[in-house]
């Protein structure tokens, strides 16, 4: 519709988002996505068309409630929640980086012990540990698979080592068999970065349920995302579980009679319900991004320019990026910004090169694949919704 009025960019609907910049409106509504300026790296409104009379029913059954924090849908959730991984226990908590911080402090890690985790990972991960007073401990990722594996997280282990914190980057998933076997000679915890992992398997156990705990974030635009901040732990321990149900609530297992240092940070209702319904579209979401990665790896097929990580046998990502290599990652950013494609990159700075852990810089060389993924990884668009169209139309721009 529109583009009648030469003054106004033509506006058109198609899977649920409005495009604003559509380059012929003469087009076919069929064949429209091959006329669109602009491919989003993100949309969500195909996502929340599917499911507005849900959501906004879920929205009103918690203003009519009357009840907006730790109540019955803030339960609800964690139940569908553990139900969904088969684990015995979740506590639902206000974001991720909460969920890892909060799981640390639950299993009694924070000053003097060391916490393995990834030299190439969003800085949350580091910060969760650092500010459970607990030190970094970073290991190189592996230039293929592009993730913490378990030979060198056995080659960092010193006699203060608590914990390993494995991160399933972008949705793929780290080798946990070997990452649970690494910890449990060494007497180890695990706690699971799982904030981009949601719904991933390997060897057809859910991410998020290998470790002592499993953190979530349900950023919005997680694969499991609020219309808002929200998080989750997953564990087996249930006396782990009061103490993060604790701590998150000032520390308080009784009303009034707080019994350790905790803090504030819940999932509120309106989330939580939310998050109810969204969860029951979960695998149907993953199975489109599923597909949307497959047409990918089709379309980028034959260039040698851009490579991608290597799939490990076994695992079933949850593609909540899907991220290349390239060269030239910068040209390509900027042909594809051109060509109205948005893409991003997964991380520029890793967390040793941010003000924060300027301490670090000192041991820069030994992370050179985190570096060279800094420098050279790109994320192209994926997001249920999108179209065979304007993934082939992302192929034939890289190629070009
Ligand atoms: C998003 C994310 C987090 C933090 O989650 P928030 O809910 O934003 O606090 C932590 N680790 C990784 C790998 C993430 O992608």
């Amino acid at each position: 519709s529109g583009g009648e009025n030469k003054d106004f960019a033509p506006l058109v609907r198609l899977n649920g988002i409005v495009y604003l910049d559509v380059v012929s409106v003469d087009a076919s509504f069929d064949n429209l996505d091959r006329h669109m300026n602009t491919i989003p790296f993100y949309a969500l409104a195909p996502q929340h068309d599917e499911i507005k009379e849900k959501l906004q029913a879920a929205l009103e059954g918690v203003l009519q409630s009357n009840w907006y924090v730790l109540g019955t849908a803030c339960e609800n959730f964690e139940k569908e929640f553990k139900a969904y991984h088969s684990v015995p226990h979740c506590v639902a908590v206000g974001n991720g980086i909460v969920a890892l911080y909060l799981s640390l402090r639950a299993l009694d890690i924070g000053p003097g012990d060391e916490v393995i985790e990834p030299a190439h990972t969003y800085v949350a991960t580091w910060l969760a540990v650092s500010r459970a007073g607990a030190t970094i401990v970073p290991v190189d990722v592996d230039q293929h698979t592009w993730q913490m594996e378990a030979g060198p997280v056995a080659q960092a282990i010193t006699a203060r080592t608590r914990a390993i914190m494995p991160v399933h980057l972008y949705g793929f998933m780290c080798d946990m068999q070997a990452m649970v076997r690494l910890a449990n000679s060494h007497n180890l915890k695990v706690v699971e970065d799982n904030a981009q992992g949601t719904g991933a398997t390997y060897q057809g156990k859910k991410a998020g349920t290998f470790g002592d705990c499993g953190a979530f974030s349900f950023y919005p635009t997680k694969n499991l995302g609020a219309l808002g901040d929200g998080g989750a732990v997953l564990c087996s321990n249930n006396e782990v579980r009061l103490r993060i149900a604790a701590l998150r609530n000032y520390g308080q297992k009784e009303r009034y009679d707080a019994t350790v240092e905790g803090i504030n940070s819940r999932l509120d209702e309106i989330q939580a319900a939310v998050l109810s319904v969204k969860l029951a579209q979960l695998e149907k979401w993953n199975e489109r991004r599923r597909e949307i990665a497959g047409w990918y790896l089709s379309a980028l097929g034959g260039i040698s320019e851009v490579t991608l990580p290597d799939f490990q046998k076994d695992v079933i990502p949850s593609y909540h990026i899907f991220p290349v290599r390239a060269t030239e990652r910068d040209g390509l950013q900027k042909h594809l910004t051109a060509k109205g494609i948005q893409t991003m990159i997964h991380y520029p700075k890793p967390p040793f090169r941010q003000q924060v852990y300027t301490q670090f810089l000192k041991w820069a060389e030994s992370f050179p694949v985190a570096d060279i993924l800094a420098n050279t990884e790109l994320s192209l668009p994926i997001w249920p919704g999108m179209t065979h169209a304007m993934v082939e139309r992302i192929g034939r721009e890289v190629k070009a």
